[in-house]
């Protein structure tokens, strides 16, 4: 199942939505190809002038180690399933620079062979970095 929990009256937001949109459509296909069963939950909300956006799984999960390291370019988890799964290990590394070009920040939680839940945050209005492309 693939669900998603939108908070009302959420405020305009000035920002690359294209770049947006390629930061969830990143998270909810890794949610998506690391899932075998269970479900998928997207959440939108904002407080304090910022947006939060999280993408759950019921997926095989990352280690500790491997959430230390997954936002990095070319990083993959040891875990042999994960590498058959195929993907360039630049997905998140990608995202990263996105949300962090907006002023926004991007983290991890999961439980190992349970869950994983990644979440980014976003000003509400974003100003551009110095040296955004
Ligand atoms: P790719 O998915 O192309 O390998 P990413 O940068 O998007 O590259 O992800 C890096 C690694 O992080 C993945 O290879 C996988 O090991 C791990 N990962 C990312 N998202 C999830 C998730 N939702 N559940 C389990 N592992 C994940």
């Amino acid at each position: 199942d693939l669900t998603h929990e939108v908070q009302g009256n959420l405020p305009m937001g000035h920002g690359d939505e294209q770049r947006i949109t390629q930061v969830l459509m990143n998270l909810v296909g890794n949610a998506i190809k690391f899932t075998e069963e269970g479900g998928i939950v997207v959440k939108a909300g904002a407080a304090n002038g910022s947006f939060q956006i999280s993408v759950k799984d019921s997926g095989i999960g990352i280690s500790e180690a491997d959430q230390r390291r997954i936002f990095e370019e070319f990083h993959q988890a040891d875990d042999s399933d994960t590498r058959t799964q195929g993907g360039t290990g630049l997905g998140l590394a990608i995202a990263k620079r996105m949300v962090q070009m907006h002023g926004g920040d991007i983290w991890v939680e999961s439980k190992p062979g349970r869950a994983t839940t990644v979440s980014f945050s976003l000003p509400v209005r974003a100003e551009a970095r110095k040296g955004a492309a």
